[in-house]
């Protein structure tokens, strides 16, 4: 019943593996055309919000294309694009009040990097062009959006095309040499931005992008309380603008609607996708302040980034009955709550061989693997552990998202976990026994025996 290469017309993103043929999802569960069920405990992609058949966002998708399902952003506007702004400007920090829509996290990126750049050529400032990232990173697959992304596996085909982006690193504590503990690490407090952009020279510095809680690339790590205050602080001083990429922390996920605002920080720039539709639509948004759009607005008159889908009616309904729905059925709360009791099952994970750390906010969590728990040393990178367990955990029946090549020397595996925001407790015991499974049968392959 599984597909795969090259037995049907799809060009599938992966070559070299078996798909099972997904016929239907409710809540929590995928089925396929087999019968058998898998809890979908990554929401696919950090996606499935609300999880999966949906009727308000099914109803509402039905509505708008029975109405209009296209008009060109260039010439209308239409009842799903304004309210659906409305009701995000409502959810967002600070002054973040003017919403431009696109179909992917990576278009958001692009064109939130392109607003950056832009604001500064149109105040007269157009030395200031270059962009600082943090490493690891994950911000996109389009060119821009992956030169910002430090990510070599899917940088080494296309090095000669990409952008120069600067980095510095990732507050990382897990990977870190102070291990998160450094009362003056200038990585995990923040000070090596200000080193950067002195050694660059803050006149040529646009724009800082960088994801507030760690997504794939660091696994669900939260840096500590005072990082983005004294991130925010340097940009302010330096006159940097801070894109903080919400694509797959934001919209409730680690618990509050943004991922800053436990830390009160406002950024300049904000790009949200994933979560804000739950899947039933390809959307993405960049939200900005008047303060910023003005300065286009009074110049070339638009944000050079012209996408045919950007403001699609079909797409923003989606959006808007799912954001309506996180809001009325108060799912940003649950996620917080839920997250303790997710966070507090995972823990049972600690002791197991080769867990060298849980953690996370919310329902978004990170299950690092290395080889050698106490020197946090990683599996030889050959060995595919990341990629391994993900299959192992499918054949189980359940779905988690890998990462690899975050630790130094390209190595590092780590598995995410980040149901749907619906998810229940029993469903939480049933991610971590599934969890448990794939690891019993991934250290039968690699010969460890299980203890507890
Ligand atoms: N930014 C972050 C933080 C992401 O995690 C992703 C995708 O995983 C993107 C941007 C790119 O989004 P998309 O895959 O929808 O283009």
């Amino acid at each position: 019943m599984a597909l795969s290469y090259p037995d049907s017309n799809v060009f599938y993103r992966k070559l070299r593996r078996d798909y099972p043929r997904i016929v239907r999802g409710d809540g929590c569960y995928l089925y396929d055309a087999t019968g058998k069920w898998y809890l979908d405990a990554a929401g696919g992609a950090f996606v499935a919000s609300l999880g999966h058949g949906n009727q308000d966002v099914a109803d509402a998708i039905a509505r708008q294309a029975r109405l209009v399902a296209y008009v060109n952003g260039t010439a209308f506007t239409h009842d799903a694009v304004e309210e659906l702004a409305s009701e995000l400007v409502a959810l967002a920090p600070g002054d973040l009040d003017k919403v431009y829509f696109l179909s992917s996290g990576s278009e958001a990126v692009e064109a939130a990097l392109k607003l950056a750049r832009q604001y500064w050529r149109e105040l007269g400032e157009p030395n200031k062009r270059k962009i600082i990232a943090l490493s690891p990173s994950y911000h996109g697959n389009t060119m821009l959006a992956l030169s910002a992304s430090a990510r070599a596996n899917y940088q080494s085909m296309f090095g000669d095309w990409l952008v120069d982006v600067r980095r510095i690193p990732a507050p990382f504590a897990y990977h870190c040499e102070c291990r998160g503990l450094g009362a003056d690490c200038n990585v995990c407090t923040g000070a090596a931005l200000e080193e950067a952009i002195v050694r660059e020279g803050s006149d040529s510095i646009a724009a800082l992008i960088a994801e507030p809680i760690g997504g794939s690339s660091t696994g669900a790590t939260v840096p500590r309380p005072e990082y983005w205050p004294r991130v925010r602080e340097i940009c302010n001083r330096h006159r940097v603008l801070f894109i903080a990429d919400e694509i797959l922390c934001g919209a409730g996920r680690t618990g509050t609607w943004s991922a800053l605002e436990p830390f009160g920080v406002v950024p300049d720039i904000m790009t949200l996708g994933k979560g804000i539709s739950g899947g039933y639509a390809p959307l993405s948004a960049v939200l900005a302040p008047e303060r910023i759009v003005d300065v286009l607005a009074r110049g070339s008159g638009s944000l050079l980034h012209a996408q045919t889908f950007s403001h699609h009616p079909v797409a923003c309904a989606a959006g808007l009955a799912t954001v309506r729905h996180i809001r009325e059925h108060v799912l940003v709360e649950r996620c917080s709550a839920m997250g303790i009791t997710l966070h507090d099952r995972l823990a049972q994970l600690k002791g197991l061989p080769h867990v060298g750390d849980v953690r996370g906010r919310g329902l978004l969590a990170g299950i690092e693997f290395v080889e050698d728990v106490e020197t946090r040393t990683p599996f030889p990178r050959a060995l595919g552990f990341a990629e391994a367990f993900t299959e192992a955990a499918q054949a189980a029946g359940l779905v988690v998202w890998p990462n690899v090549g975050h630790a130094p020397g390209g190595r590092g595996d780590l598995v995410m976990v980040a149901p749907p925001y619906i998810v229940t407790d029993e469903e939480i015991d049933e991610i971590v026994a599934l969890l448990v499974q794939a690891l019993e049968a991934m250290l039968r392959t690699i010969g460890t025996g299980v203890t507890r």
